[in-house]
């Protein structure tokens, strides 16, 4: 890749610098019911064996497989055992019991004849085993499924619903997990209103704080919303000062650019220990992001399409890697997808990150096409996207290429 414009920080680079300074919060225990989607923070070890029993994998009948070597053959039916009940009667020499699925092998059995192989006889007292059945056969071994001492869950293992299921299956009820970062969103500027009320000249209204609550949320974290601040020191200085005590991290949007009323790069740099970057991308160039204590602090432009793909770029892999995801967890997925149509740029020192269509074609490939509307301030076209085509620096990629894609959502 060219290198960036002068004076221009490489994504990758503003990328690092963020993250670095975001660190795993405090793991938790919690209920293994509330475990959904938290990254655990042990290694989870199984205590018991699944299933904690050799246990019959059909409904049929309990038998030694060596009686029915001279199949077809009657056996007496000597007792029934369903899923749930202790077998009190073994299995003798040529004698079968009726046994349900997940039931209990009885003593003696060594195989199990599934009821569609057989045939009842005198009411039940006997079956007929239609073919032979060989040692094993129908049965569930104990520990088959987790043995004592097998690692179920590692640490640093994202929890999706078959990880319940099988720490359910071990025993566990409560586990450490890290927990889901609380995280205030901002918004900045005298202009901004929120609700359906009639707008004043001058005003817009605040599209960027539903748009990031959303976006929080969606990474897994929990959205606080903090409001709105005007553009004076004072209003963005409280709301700071309250935010990252209540919070874990704070996402503000506006005020970061070179405008005489961008004051939210002022007050964090007055606050806590802040770096203002021009990054070498478009959109999103402008990105403040600071310490203030130990709460991170990131200071978005307020164009809404940079907001979010600001979102995406800074704040989303550092909210991740707070609650613990691992590395390859805490971006979007990136794709190789196959331009539909021409996707150009000039040279400008800069990754362009293009708003595009990406939808599957026949052979499982994705494609991409632009939607109309490529501008910072266009969010009904950023809504109506689902992904971001990266362009390097250069003249853009032309119809039939491929072309690296972050997938925003894969409806
Ligand atoms: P700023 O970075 O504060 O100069 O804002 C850049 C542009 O984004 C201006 O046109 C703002 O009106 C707009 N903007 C800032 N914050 C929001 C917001 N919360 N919702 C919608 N537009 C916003
Ligand atoms: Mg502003």
């Amino acid at each position: 890749m060219a290198p960036p414009a002068v004076g221009l920080v490489p994504v990758e680079e503003a990328q690092a610098h963020v993250v670095a300074a975001c660190a795993p919060l405090r793991p938790n225990r919690i209920p293994l019911a509330e475990a959904l989607g938290r990254v655990a923070a042990e290694r989870l070890v199984a205590s018991e064996a699944v299933p904690p029993f050799d246990n019959s994998a059909m409904d049929g009948y309990a038998v030694r497989a060596a009686d029915t070597a001279t199949a077809p053959v009657v056996l007496p039916v000597v007792a029934t055992v369903g899923a749930g009940a202790v077998p009190d009667v073994p299995v003798g020499p040529r004698q079968a019991v009726r046994i349900m699925t997940g039931a209990p092998l009885p003593d003696g059995a060594d195989a199990v004849v599934m009821v569609e192989q057989t045939s009842s006889r005198s009411g039940g007292r006997e079956v007929e085993v239609h073919a032979p059945v060989t040692v094993g056969t129908a049965l569930r071994r104990a520990g088959e499924d987790v043995a004592p001492g097998d690692m179920v869950v590692d640490a640093g293992t994202a929890l999706v619903p078959g990880h319940l299921g099988v720490l359910a299956s071990v025993g566990v009820s409560e586990l450490s997990v890290f927990p889901r970062a609380r995280v205030g969103v901002l918004s900045t500027g005298d202009e901004l209103v929120s609700g359906s009320g009639a707008l004043r000249p001058g005003q817009i209204r605040d599209s960027n704080r539903p748009t990031l609550l959303a976006l929080v949320t969606e990474a897994g974290c929990e959205a606080v919303d903090l409001g709105s601040a005007s553009d004076d020191e004072t209003s963005i200085r409280a709301v700071f000062t309250a935010g990252t005590q209540h919070c874990d991290a704070v996402v503000t949007s506006g005020g970061v650019s070179m405008g005489d009323f961008d004051l939210v790069k002022v007050v964090l740099g007055e606050l806590g220990d802040m770096r203002w970057m021009q990054v070498a991308v478009k959109p999103a160039k402008p990105l403040a992001f600071g310490v203030i204590g130990t709460t991170p602090v990131f200071g978005l432009p307020g164009n809404p399409v940079s907001s979010m793909v600001s979102f995406e770029l800074f704040a989303r892999p550092a909210l991740r890697k707070m609650m613990g995801f691992p590395p390859s967890a805490w971006r979007r997925p990136l794709l190789a997808a196959v331009a539909e149509e021409l996707l150009e740029r000039r040279r400008d020192g800069k990754t362009h990150l293009v708003r595009v269509v990406a939808s599957l074609d026949g052979e499982g490939r994705y494609r991409v096409r632009s939607v109309p509307g490529q501008g910072s301030h266009q969010l009904a076209a950023m809504a109506s996207a689902n992904a971001l085509a990266v362009l390097p620096d250069g003249a853009g990629v032309s119809a039939g290429e491929v072309v690296r894609v972050m997938l925003l959502s894969s409806s």
